[in-house]
């Protein structure tokens, strides 16, 4: 038995804790489906959780009994009326993950065992599924943020050599294109390379929210003309507001044409490419030249856990590569292995995120993670016909994938924007349901995204209701 000085006194007695621990945490995703959505943390307890750092250690019972009242505090988003933001909604599945990863407490930044093995092999599941050949190479991340960074990164050091690591990036002229419905993390990886936000032209979209193609080649051209180097357009496969996907195919034809490196920020929509009906929408996506995408959102493994697929396998090692003499590969023994993950990403200590993705695929399939997708998409659907039924609803934007965007139109002079902003506030304060909001046409709407495996349709029509409902009241409220 352990005698380590942190390993338990009286391992019978740690056990029934952690097996009482293990029931309490499955009994919560079991009841997933039943009581509030979004349950805040009592004050009382918030203030409980400011203390001194704790000097002495309590008991393994005191411990569980703790861990154990924090259950129902999250976000929600293991409910089936969770739509807020874009969510995965977890499985009971990932709690044996995560134990087993624990057990292991492997770090994944190299070396030669086990996770490794499970890392390369899930990397090649990604390669798969996206539709990348063989010979790229990938790292399992936190997700698309820095996936994101990881593949700026990249594509700067290909076009400015890898000098740059050593010299920095200077007085670069080089400049980037993503839609204006593009997720932040765009910006925020040029900001982290030292190219600059400045650098991340935002393209506007057509009336399907898709980025204008005509209006990228003219921003290009412009560039050109006035001495920036164009070398990077980021195309986004379901954009956080609406669920839109660009012309991926268009991009990549013209990112040949003017030599540019074709991202995809694929964060949850790349995952519809494991439903039939969904696929074609992301035809030109397998073209890219890195693929961000999540694990997390809409194929539901736990937090946290993202991917990066980069064509050019050496420009990904020239671009990370740098072990110092202690890391020195070795032919043999544990140091060795072909694989070593700090190559290919900023960490150096990573965690096992691998075991929890690959323990997912291995119980679900891509087929049940792709009839999910496709029912949530069908879902989607049929909300909008249900707003588009109700004369007090107003749909603001077309419905491609999974998210839909409506409003409440209420009596005449009232301000919309601000009673819409109070409905999306109610529903999550009353626990009957999480949608978030987002701004259209200068239109504040209410904002459902589906990325929920355990959403019925009796849920939808029940949020129609509590949105119609709601909206009458805060109307009878004002007048
Ligand atoms: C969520 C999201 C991101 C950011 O991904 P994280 O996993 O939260 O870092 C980027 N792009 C899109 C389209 C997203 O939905």
């Amino acid at each position: 038995m352990a005698k380590g000085a942190l390993d338990p006194k009286d391992w019978d007695s740690f056990k029934q804790e952690a097996h009482r621990m293990l029931e309490a945490s499955l009994d919560k995703m079991q009841a997933a489906e039943e009581g509030r959505v979004w349950t805040p943390m009592p004050e009382a307890m918030k203030s409980d959780l400011k203390t001194a750092v704790p000097q002495q250690g309590r008991s393994p019972a005191d411990v569980r009994a703790a861990l154990e009242q924090m259950l129902p505090y999250g976000v929600g988003n293991t409910h089936p009326r969770f739509w807020g933001w874009v969510h995965g909604t977890g499985t009971a599945g990932g709690i044996l993950a995560e134990m087993a990863s624990a057990a292991v407490n492997a770090n994944l930044g190299g070396r030669d065992h086990g996770g490794i093995y499970v890392e390369k092999a899930v990397l090649d599941w990604c390669k798969e599924m996206m539709g990348f050949p063989a010979e790229a190479s990938g790292l399992l991340v936190s997700g698309t943020s820095m996936a994101t960074i990881i593949a700026v990164k990249t594509a700067r050091d290909k076009r400015l050599g890898i000098a740059t690591r050593q010299r920095g990036t200077g007085a670069t002229k080089l400049v980037g294109y993503c839609s204006a419905q593009a997720h932040s993390c765009v910006g925020r990886a040029f900001d982290m390379v030292g190219l600059g936000t400045d650098a991340v032209r935002k393209i506007p979209v057509d009336d399907d929210f898709r980025m204008d193609m005509a209006a990228l080649a003219q921003a290009i051209a412009t560039d050109r003309a006035n001495g920036f180097e164009p070398f990077f357009v980021a195309g986004t496969a379901g954009a956080v507001n609406v669920g839109s996907i660009d012309d991926l195919a268009a991009i990549a034809d013209l990112s040949a044409a003017q030599d540019l490196w074709f991202h995809v920020d694929g964060a949850f929509g790349a995952s519809a490419c494991l439903s039939a009906a969904q696929a074609p929408l992301l035809e030109g996506m397998a073209r890219a030249d890195s693929l961000a995408f999540d694990f997390h959102k809409w194929l539901h493994v736990s937090y946290d856990a993202g991917c990066i697929l980069i064509r050019d396998a050496d420009a990904h090692l020239a671009a990370f590569s740098e072990r110092p003499d202690y890391l020195a590969p070795a032919t043999r023994g544990l140091a060795a292995g072909d694989f070593w993950p700090v190559d290919y990403g900023p960490e150096l200590s990573r965690g096992y995120r691998a075991l929890k993705v690959w323990a997912h695929l291995q119980e679900h399939g891509t087929e049940a993670l792709g009839a999910a997708i496709a029912r949530n998409c069908a879902q989607a659907q049929m909300l909008a016909g249900l707003v588009d039924d109700a004369a007090t609803l107003e749909r603001l934007a077309p419905v491609v994938l999974n998210i839909v965007c409506f409003r409440y139109l209420p009596a005449m002079g009232a301000d919309a924007d601000g009673l819409n902003a109070e409905i999306a506030v109610r529903l999550q304060e009353s626990g009957v349901a999480v949608v978030s909001t987002t701004l259209l046409h200068g239109k504040l709407a209410l904002r459902v995204n589906i990325t929920n495996h355990r959403t019925r349709d009796s849920d939808l029509s029940l949020l129609v209701d509590a949105v119609l409902q709601t909206g009458r009241q805060i109307d009878g409220e004002a007048s």
